[in-house]
């Protein structure tokens, strides 16, 4: 694509970024200089003292958490309450039997109790395994089923779907039900967070705690088929810490908002630990997306660092600049996209809206941390997902997983292992986890190619990329592409079988406001891929759809489409988006 490279944040440079020489950083990098900055005492490398404990010692009074309930009530909570509230559940943990490595999984609303209770499991060694609120009773099931956890959290609007489940959950100890606005009247069987609460010590030894030990367990997303439990040690820590300093640019005064839900792995790493491992206060908003509603955030909070994802970018769009430039954000100074690739549409909007580009960076939830990013010191290719972060060797490589030097050239990516958030286990599927490395390599399942300049560039999934008369097409340009003009919001697409072709490119397009479907307007949508990609890679079909299926998480499921369109099984849908 022939977009202008984006010259540097001018705004994010108003601060002295944590780095500003790629170069230079990447020589010099060592995960140790890391561990040393963190300076962790022997035997309390657990997740939890780093990111609450530590700072509650050091500056107890500087807010963790802006916390903003659906409703508008605005609560402040500062490092060393939220000690006190994680350890007061620590406590109570252990009181009730939590053992080392017992998987407790969070089914709940993003409200402060679950965030306390979250570094509460993680002091007292249990595993904690965050779920998305909105799924139903079975894929909760299925997935505490996999994990043979123990306990479940969760809150009072969700206890019904807990309920109906519970025979089917043999190894399942408690349920816990935290709430936060009032008591919850009692019901038998279960285990109530004031109560359990109630005569706890505001103190907490954590008992020895290694980088080695089982933290966290995250379910993936589900874009490509069955969900599978990546399962996070605490070391996982050093490389959160690291990329919210040199990533995120966390400084110590800003006010960060990660719009991402605790039950994907973005709303974990980047809305928890790695914004209070920098000890920066965290903005948590309880209610879901709203234009209006995210900018008041914004606006109020004075939130100065952005994290969020292409789906919720696309959206804002829909609604238009004019919002965002009257109400004059001029907090914000940095903006990042992750989940999905970020068309560089969306790029060049950031700068229309606030002022800023937006910039993509790039990871999953099995390597558990970023990868690759656009960092605030470096130019921008807007479609690029960046450079990868020091002290990661990221590569192309090709079938026979040999790297690919010369710049260009499509192949799969893959990282070289380890790094300290990398996953250690799909849980109970060691096939499946070994399936994913393969000679040197962790096999990311992605395809990409890397430029002359060392920036990469997102192809689509493995599974995705298609066949069309010899040539690979990833569908990410072509729905970039489509998303350029003004009739479409959003795309996705999909391989056909073609007897001649062997596939041909089938767009699936959500029209924007104001535009109908037509004959006409199709034509003009394949004339406009025709000029920008040329026939080979233009889509021949093009069908208007209202909505795209989207995982929980929001990226778009293009084996679902693909599905549909041959008449097969859809596979699990358990993450899928309701309509
Ligand atoms: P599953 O593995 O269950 O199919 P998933 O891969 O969508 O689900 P996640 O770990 O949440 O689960 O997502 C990681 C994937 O999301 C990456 O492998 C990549 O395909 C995509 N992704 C994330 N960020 C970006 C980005 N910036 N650019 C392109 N793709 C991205
Ligand atoms: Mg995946």
């Amino acid at each position: 694509m022939d977009y202008q490279e984006i010259v540097k944040n001018t705004k994010a440079l108003k601060i002295e970024p944590n780095f500003s020489n790629l170069k230079k950083i990447n020589r010099e990098w060592s995960w140790d200089n890391i561990e040393t900055d963190l300076d962790i005492p022997e035997k309390k490398f657990n997740q939890a003292y780093i990111c609450v404990d530590r700072h509650a010692e050091k500056t107890p009074n500087k807010l963790a958490m802006i916390w903003e309930s659906a409703d508008g009530n605005i609560e402040n909570y500062s490092f060393l309450q939220f000690k006190n509230e994680s350890n007061k559940f620590a406590n109570a943990m252990i009181n009730i039997g939590l053992k080392k490595s017992d998987r407790v999984f969070f089914f709940t609303d993003r409200i402060p109790e679950l965030y306390f209770a979250c570094f509460g499991v993680l002091k007292a060694g249990g595993i904690m395994a965050p779920l998305f609120s909105a799924f139903g009773p079975e894929p909760v099931a299925e997935r505490f089923n996999r994990a043979e956890g123990s306990y479940i959290v969760t809150t009072p609007n969700l206890l019904n779907k807990i309920e109906a489940i519970r025979d089917q959950m043999p190894t399942l100890k408690e349920i816990i039900v935290i709430s936060h606005r009032s008591e919850i009247k009692h019901i038998k069987n279960i285990l109530h967070y004031h109560e359990i609460m109630k005569g706890q010590s505001e103190k907490f030894e954590i008992s020895e705690s290694k980088k080695e030990d089982w933290s966290v367990m995250h379910f993936t997303s589900g874009t490509t088929g069955l969900p599978k439990g990546a399962a996070h040690v605490h070391n996982a820590l050093i490389s959160h810490y690291a990329t919210g300093k040199y990533v995120l640019d966390l400084h110590p005064e800003d006010i960060y908002w990660c719009t991402a839900d605790p039950g994907w792995v973005t709303g974990t790493s980047y809305g928890m630990f790695a914004p209070w491992s920098n000890g920066v206060t965290s903005v948590i908003y309880e209610g879901g997306f709203s234009a209006k509603k995210w900018y008041g955030i914004i606006k109020r909070h004075k939130v100065s660092v952005w994290y969020t994802a292409p789906t919720a970018i696309r959206l804002l769009m829909k609604a238009g600049s004019t919002l965002p430039q009257s109400l004059n954000l001029e907090s914000l100074r940095y903006i990042m996209s992750v989940g999905e690739p970020l068309n560089p549409e969306g790029v060049i909007w950031g700068e229309e809206a606030f002022n800023l580009a937006i910039h993509d960076n790039w990871w999953q939830t099995e390597t558990g941390s970023i990868m690759v990013a656009n960092y605030p010191s470096m130019n921008i290719r807007p479609g690029s997902m960046g450079k990868p972060f020091p002290g990661i060797k990221v590569a192309i490589i090709d079938d026979n997983f040999k790297e690919i030097i010369e710049p260009d050239i499509e192949g799969q990516l893959a990282i070289k292992p380890t790094w300290p958030s990398m996953f250690k286990a799909y849980w109970n599927d060691e096939e499946r986890y070994q399936s994913r490395f393969k000679g040197e390599w962790y096999i990311t399942g992605d395809r990409a190619k890397k430029d002359k300049d060392g920036y990469f560039w997102f192809i689509g999934r493995d599974d995705d990329v298609i066949n069309t008369a010899g040539h690979l097409v990833g569908p990410f340009e072509v729905e970039s592409t489509l998303i350029e003009h003004p009739a479409v919001a959003e795309a996705g697409v999909i391989g056909k079988p073609d007897p001649v072709a062997m596939e041909i490119v089938k767009a699936f397009v959500s029209l924007s406001h104001g535009y109908e479907p037509s004959d006409e307007l199709r034509r003009q949508l394949i004339g406009h891929c025709r000029n920008r990609l040329g026939p080979g890679t233009a889509p021949r079909e093009i069908e208007f759809i209202e909505t795209l299926p989207k995982t929980r998480s929001g990226k778009i499921m293009r084996r679902l489409l693909k599905a549909r369109e041959l008449g097969l099984p859809e596979g699990d849908t358990s993450t899928l988006e309701d309509d």
